[in-house]
């Protein structure tokens, strides 16, 4: 059902409240790009769903962070994510958000670019789409809420404690759907987690922003090699700060660019955290004058907005029931409980911001054991965080991707009930035969065949 207009507004002042106390059979951590998938997805199944989100929209580092294409859905030419994710991409095309789907050359100015598909997006309109997902399903919501603790029972999580400018709630949870990126709900419960240790090596962060008033067919028209003799000019000038120059067009004129880099700051360390918003805003201004004065198509760009929030790959990754690694994403190995296919590209950055890009040569399977673990038995983490080593991560932290887990893990939840919330005991078979259902999780024959058509 698409409800559109004075529905929309109506729907909005009828939000069911989330106060203290109350309590829900699925909170979810996070609306991004998994969480927003999790919840609507739970509540489409008729379980009663309140997501928290710290931000003051949903579609997190989409949104927020600005990172407006989505990679993941597509293989090579095999599509392996539907389902919800593409209906929320069908939204945002049909209006006008996105003109669909593109072949592209990612990392193009760099040493080893890699062609694949993506969907480039407004990032507003998708802020809009993702609005009404949540009014129509019927999801409870909180925004500008921070979760900042758990109140765990047993091998339980049973409530969640959230920040707000109104002061501190306590929402309690039958199951919790941990979509935060970074593992907040799983850490304050105690599951075993992963990430780099203090000095070790992590994936550096980006503050992406909008120009408009760019001419994004003059710039895509320099040859690679123009390309990246200016990205190096830029480099050795100390007004790039990496060698991407990624630009996503947005309508007639304006470019998002994702361009700053930074390394050796834990997003996870407040302090970190903090000098690294004000570096990213530094870099933006030089890549900016740069741009303006050095790129051809950028002439006449000015600086429309910087991502309220800078994009963090790399912070902790729950040590769960199956831990996934690289060669799973290499070999695509079979997995009986795989409830969301991954796509690629395994896109890892290493310290200096070198890039190691790969396409698997076909979709890789994801197992439900990646969400959750046995110590809390009625948590999972999806996104960004699940069970997966650095890279490993790399391959499944794109949004279609995270999307695909939010959908399987909205399902895990809705069903969770039967099982008295421990998730850990609903047979994987009822998790696939719903999303094949909804057309979310494809099967290993269709796409195969999908494939050969190909
Ligand atoms: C710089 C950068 C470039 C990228 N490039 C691409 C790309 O080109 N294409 C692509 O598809 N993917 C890309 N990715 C990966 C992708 O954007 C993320 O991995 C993906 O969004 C992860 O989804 P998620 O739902 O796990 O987390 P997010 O989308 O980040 O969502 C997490 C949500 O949780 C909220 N949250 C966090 N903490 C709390 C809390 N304590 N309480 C309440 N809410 C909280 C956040 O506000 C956010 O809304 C990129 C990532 C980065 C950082």
């Amino acid at each position: 059902m698409v409800v559109r207009g004075s529905d929309i507004l109506q729907r909005a002042s009828r939000l069911t409240p989330v106060r203290s106390s109350d309590h829900f059979d699925v909170v979810v951590a996070g609306g991004g790009a998994s969480g927003l998938m999790a919840a609507v997805s739970a509540a489409r199944l008729g379980a009663r769903v309140a997501v928290v989100e710290s931000s003051g929209c949903f579609g997190g580092t989409g949104t927020t962070g600005m990172v407006a294409q989505w990679l993941g859905f597509y293989n090579g030419e095999t599509c392996a994510v539907g389902g919800l994710p593409m209906e929320f991409a069908e939204r945002v095309i049909a209006r006008g958000g996105s003109k669909g789907f593109e072949n592209y050359v990612l990392a193009e100015a760099t040493a080893r670019p890699l062609h694949l598909k993506r969907l480039p997006f407004n990032p507003e309109i998708a802020k809009l789409v993702a609005d009404e997902l949540v009014l129509e399903s019927g999801v409870s919501a909180l925004v500008h809420a921070r979760i900042s603790g758990a109140r765990r029972e047993g091998d339980r999580v049973s409530a969640v404690q959230v920040e707000t400018s109104g002061g501190r709630l306590e929402v309690e949870a039958s199951c919790v759907v941990d979509a935060s990126g970074d593992a907040v709900v799983a850490r304050h419960a105690g599951a075993p987690m992963k990430g780099p240790a203090p000095g070790e090596q992590r994936m550096g962060m980006s503050l992406v922003f909008r120009l408009s008033h760019v001419d994004v067919a003059r710039f895509r028209a320099l040859t690679r090699q123009e390309k990246r003799a200016i990205a190096l000019e830029g480099i050795a000038g100390g007004e790039l700060f990496w060698d991407v120059l990624s630009v996503s067009p947005v309508g007639q004129s304006d470019a998002i660019c994702l361009m700053s880099h930074l390394d050796g700051l834990d997003s996870l360390d407040p302090n970190d955290l903090t000098k690294a918003e004000f570096i990213g805003r530094y870099q933006v201004g030089r890549i900016y004058a740069f741009l303006k004065r050095r790129m051809p198509g950028f002439a006449t760009c000015e600086l429309a907005g910087i991502a309220s929030h800078i994009g963090v790959r790399e912070s902790v990754r729950l040590v769960g029931d199956y831990w996934l690694t690289e060669q799973d994403v290499i070999e695509a190995t079979p997995f009986a409980d795989s409830i969301a296919l991954g796509c690629g590209p395994l896109d890892v950055h290493e310290e200096d911001g070198k890039l190691r890009l790969l396409m698997p040569s076909q979709p890789f399977e994801i197992p439900v054991r990646t969400m959750t673990c046995a110590q809390v038995k009625n948590l999972l983490v999806t996104g960004r965080a699940i069970s997966a080593s650095r890279e490993a991560n790399g391959a499944i932290r794109h949004q279609a991707t995270a999307m695909a887990l939010g959908q399987a893990a909205g399902h895990l939840a809705a069903h969770a009930a039967d099982f008295e919330w421990d998730l850990r005991s609903v047979p994987p078979k009822i998790i696939q035969d719903g999303l094949a259902a909804a057309r979310a999780l494809p099967s290993r024959a269709h796409l195969s065949a999908a494939t050969a058509a190909g």
